[in-house]
This record gives structure tokens, sequence and C-alpha cells, in this order.
């Protein structure tokens, strides 16, 4: 009988007791709002904020409800406006395109790469196409594309560079943390992600007027001399009147249970890295599978892991998928020709205008995806690999080319 996987892909590990023990002590005070302390009480999320912007070297850093909420935040901050372009991976998660259509503004989609990051070139050319001045860049499944020169091909055309970091909290490009390249960074802190609060996200930022403008945002009332990741009150004192309140908080329960994870984070993002290096090893020179080149400027946090099976037939990625699914490794397929469950497929967002983005289909139409929920032992990620190699490799060998 051949081996079969038993674990969960969607089970995440527990809250850690320290962190359940800090959200115990919010539960029994009651001040769940971020506004609301007991005199010279700090509260949670505030101490959240300073932690988190320290740990990204960010001068200013705002939690908020959802990875969402951060992005359509940071597009508000930045004076987008209805109708405005925005351009954004042809490859991400719907949140993406769909923050930028909560302002009423026009997303863009940018071809990627076989590596699945923003292809340069393409870019180049839509931002000369259409004249955009933002770019909502999606290091969608944590690949980083090079920021070196994503940065400077942006910063010469003046285009303001918002980074979804959703999947790469505590990655880094040359060294410089992910979020840490462009003007605004966002990141989530929703279960399926590297800190888990159920639903949460921040923004960091370097910009005094920005972050002002992003905290009057997120729903501060007059409330904003209580933050402490955040300008002084004079970068308040112009745009209080005229930012409108759209409320998307955290709340000091989330904060509770996310510091004690903020402490862990660095080792978590090890633990994911030493799991995916164990599953690449296991697939590496697996007839008809192409790996994931990752640069040597990337240092990634790898909580999922991708392959491709380049142009094959999609009955072939089909049968692998069921295979592999009877064995007990679920395999998400981004070729598909419904949309199934988290939806990244530019063309199932028809609210934006339809666009042919040819080299993403033929990276998509191959592309598959599994998590690496930290519950996985590096024995159960052997085992996974073994199980993929094994039904890749018999698909592949039975196709009819191969005769
Ligand atoms: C999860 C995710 C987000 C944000 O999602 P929320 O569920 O709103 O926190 C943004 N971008 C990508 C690529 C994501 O996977």
């Amino acid at each position: 009988m051949a081996d079969v996987f038993t674990g969960s892909f969607t089970q995440q590990e527990p809250i850690p007791d320290d962190a359940i023990e800090a959200a115990l002590t919010v539960l029994r005070h009651g001040r769940l709002h971020r506004y609301n302390t007991a005199p010279g009480e700090i509260a949670e999320v505030a101490q959240l904020e300073e932690e988190f912007a320290a740990e990204v070297g960010a001068n200013y850093a705002l939690a908020v409800a959802s990875g969402g909420y951060a992005l359509g935040c940071a597009l508000r901050a930045v004076g987008v406006q209805a109708g405005q372009t925005v351009l954004t991976n042809g490859f991400t998660l719907a949140p993406v395109p769909g923050a930028i259509a909560s302002l009423g503004a026009v997303p863009v989609f940018v071809e990627v790469t076989e590596d699945l990051v923003i292809d340069l070139d393409d870019l180049a050319a839509k931002i000369a196409a259409t004249g955009a001045k933002v770019l909502m860049l999606s290091h969608m499944r944590g690949h980083i594309c090079d920021m070196d020169r994503l940065m400077a091909l942006c910063d010469a055309a003046g285009v303001t560079v918002i980074e979804d970091c959703a999947h790469t909290m505590g990655a880094a490009w040359n060294g410089v943390p992910s979020g840490r390249h462009g003007l605004v960074g966002c990141y989530s802190t929703q279960t399926y992600k590297h800190m888990n609060s159920g639903e949460g996200g921040f923004l960091v930022t370097d910009d005094a007027d920005l972050m002002a403008r992003a905290i009057v945002l997120s729903g501060s009332y007059m409330l904003y001399a209580r933050h402490r990741a955040a300008p002084g009150p004079e970068a308040f004192e112009a745009l209080k009147w005229v930012t409108p309140n759209v409320s998307g908080r955290m709340d000091n329960l989330r904060a509770a249970i996310l510091r004690p994870q903020l402490r862990r984070l660095r080792a978590q993002c090890e633990a994911w890295n030493a799991r995916y290096r164990v599953i690449e090893d296991g697939l590496r020179d697996t007839p008809g599978l192409r790996l994931i080149v990752r640069p040597a400027a990337e240092s990634y946090v790898a909580s999922s892991f991708q392959f491709v099976l380049p142009d094959w037939a999609p009955e072939a990625v089909q049968d692998v998928v069921a295979r592999c699914a009877a064995r007990g490794v679920e395999l998400k397929w981004f070729g598909a020709a419904e949309p199934v469950a988290f939806t990244s497929r530019y063309d199932s967002w028809r609210y934006a205008p339809a666009q042919h983005l040819p080299k993403t289909d033929r990276v998509l139409a191959g592309l598959l995806d599994m998590r690496l929920p930290l519950t996985f032992s590096l024995e159960d990620c052997a085992l996974i690999a073994r199980i993929i190699r094994a039904e890749v490799s018999s698909v592949f060998q039975s196709r009819p080319s191969a005769a």
C-alpha cells in the first residue's frame, strides 16, 4: 500500500499559552477598545504597534482590522481617487484588487514571471501605457521580485509603491525587510498568515503625513495622541478636519494575542523554511516538475510551497491533483477553469476591466500550491514530497508524448 498523509493543510498551531494568558487579562478587565484605557495604562494595541515598528525598522506603525483593510487604508492615505488606475500583480489574492475597487479605483494587472514575481518589463510598459502613479505590489505566496530594480523603475517614473506583505512578514530583500522598500508596507495577521489573530493587519511607513492620515482614517476620532508609533500632534493639525473616518481599528484582545507571537516570529519563520527545504529537496530533479528559483538576495518565509508542471495538458495536471488528494496531499491548482476557494486569478475579478495576460496564463496553467502549516513535522514534509514526486513521475511517464 502506498503511503498516505493524514495531516490537515488548514490546521495552524494553537495560540501560545502566554498569548492566551494575555487575552484573559484583557477579557477580565473588559477594556477591549483600543482607546478605552485606565489612567496611566498603555493599550495593548499601542504597545503592539511600537513593537511591530521596531521589528521592521519603521518610524510608524498602525494596527488595523484586517490585511485587506490595511491595503484600502494605504490607498486612501496616499490619495488615490475614484477612477484612477492602480497597477497590481496578475497573480495575487482577491483582497488586493478588492482594496483597489473599494475606492472606485481601477485595478490594472501586470504579468508575473515563471518565478511568480511581478514582471518588471511588463511593469515598465504598463506604467508607460497607463500613466499609473500607484503600484500595489503583492509579494504573492512570499515571492519577492528584484526590489532594487523595481524601486529604481518606480522612483524614476514617479510611481508610489504600496507593498502587500501578507505573505512576507519576517522576510527581506537584500537585508531590507519586506514592506520597507515602498512608501507603505501592509501586513495581515489573519489565521493563515505568519501571526494569527483570526483577523488583523498592519500598515508601516516612515512618512509622518501619510501615517497621520492613516490613523485618522482608521477611526481614531480625536484620540490620535494615544498612539505611540505615530507622529506628534502637529502632523494631524490640518488633516484631521478633512480626513474621513473609515473605521477599521484593531482591538486590545487581538493585540494581546499578537504581542507574544511577534516575539516568536523569527523562530517561526525558521521553522517554516526548514519545512520548505525538506520539500524542495524531496522534489528536486523530478522529471516534468519545475521548482521556483529563489534568488540569493531573497530572505523568504515559506509558509506555503509552489511548483510548476510547465506546459502540461490540463487533464494531466488534474490527474496529479486527484492522485495526490487520494493520498492526503491537497494541492491547489491555479489553472482550473472555475475559481475554487480563495481566488487568485485576475480573470475571476470581473469588476476590473478585462485584460489578457498570456505570460501569467501560461504560468498559472501549471502552477500548484500548498500550505505548510507548522503543525507539520519535517517527517510529514518528507512524506508529502515523496507522494508528490511519485504521482508527478507516474503521470509524466504515462503522458502520450512519452511513448
Ligand atoms: C491574506 C492576504 C491579504 C489580506 O487578507 P486579509 O484576509 O484581509 O487579512 C492580502 N494579500 C494577500 C496576497 C493575501 O494572501
